[in-house]
């Protein structure tokens, strides 16, 4: 069984905005300072908890001055976090309007959407006893993002993608939610049960979201997924995990991701996320990457 959400990753127009909104006013910690493999003088930034473990992750792919996009069919859209309790609602209520964005209360949950519109949900859940929160910015612990919970998910063809992410992915049908994993280790896939219409990948949208393979069960997930007809690409070494990738038929780029190694593969935990991580084959060429990147400031470099 798949155990819940590894990451999410989305897009930006704006790194250094990205980073003052997810580490400056979110709180997460920076965790690594990459490239994106594919566009090397472009940023690939990961945020998650004080570990950077998997199920806490979103990630950001720069694309420098992309146009806001418009979440539609076959995207996933939405990303729901555990925080602690009501008093963790009501610290984010007061600090996320001190910082201009505008929030949505309800019962037990609180929404509101990033600079460039890509929209959140905090849920009242309660903590663990594993939970890392990171120390983060004036955000104090007990109220901090603690794990992602949830994402909703915009098909061209809900009931296609049911089959493939019940099928393939192993998720169990709930009807208007999916559910992958269990126990401690779960998350929530809300499936929009009407066909939508194909959003625009840009700004503030999400470009794909991952699944937690135990790093034994990897192989036996590609596997799967070629049983079932979703056309995974090779296993391809993300450094921190192992992937691969699908495009399900209703248009949903999911990926399955190891644990391990994990974020603390090439940097030490203390410090990691500061320095621009690079993988060997672009190491050589970090001078040349360097110059193109823009700079970014990462609070952690402040205190
Ligand atoms: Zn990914």
């Amino acid at each position: 069984m798949l155990q819940g959400i590894h990451h999410v990753t989305a897009i930006t127009g704006d790194a250094a905005a990205n980073v003052r909104f997810y580490a400056g006013v979110l709180g997460l910690r920076l965790v690594k300072t990459t490239v994106n493999h594919d566009e090397p003088g472009t940023y690939h930034l990961y945020y998650g908890d004080e570990g950077g473990r998997p199920r806490t992750l979103i990630t950001f792919f720069e694309v420098p001055g992309a146009a806001p996009g418009q979440p539609g069919g076959g995207m996933f859209h939405s990303v729901a976090w555990r925080v602690a309790d009501q008093p963790a609602l009501d610290f984010w209520e007061q600090h996320l309007a001190a910082h201009d964005t505008v929030v949505n209360r309800g019962d037990d949950r609180l929404a509101f959407a990033d600079p460039e519109g890509l929209s959140h949900v905090l849920i009242a859940r309660g903590t663990r006893d594993d939970d890392s929160p990171a120390n983060g910015n004036g955000v104090p612990p007990e109220h901090a993002l603690r794990e992602i919970i949830g994402v909703e998910a915009m098909s061209l063809a809900p009931e296609r993608s049911r089959a493939a992410l019940v099928g393939g992915l192993g998720m169990a049908d709930l009807g208007e939610s999916l559910v992958v994993g269990s126990g401690d280790h779960v998350g929530r896939v809300g499936l929009h049960p009407e066909p939508m219409s194909r959003g625009a990948q840009g700004a503030g949208t999400i470009h794909h979201v991952a699944f937690v393979s135990p790093d034994a069960d990897h192989k036996k997930w590609r596997e799967r997924l070629t049983g079932g007809h979703l056309a995974p690409t090779q296993v391809v070494d993300r450094i921190y995990f192992k992937s691969v990738y699908a495009r399900e038929p209703g248009g949903l780029l999911v990926e399955v991701a190891t644990v391990g190694p994990g974020m603390a593969v090439d940097e030490d935990p203390e410090v990691m996320g500061i320095a621009l991580a690079l993988p060997p084959w672009l190491e050589p060429h970090r001078t040349s990457i360097e110059a193109r990147l823009t700079p970014i400031h990462n609070p952690r470099t402040h205190g």
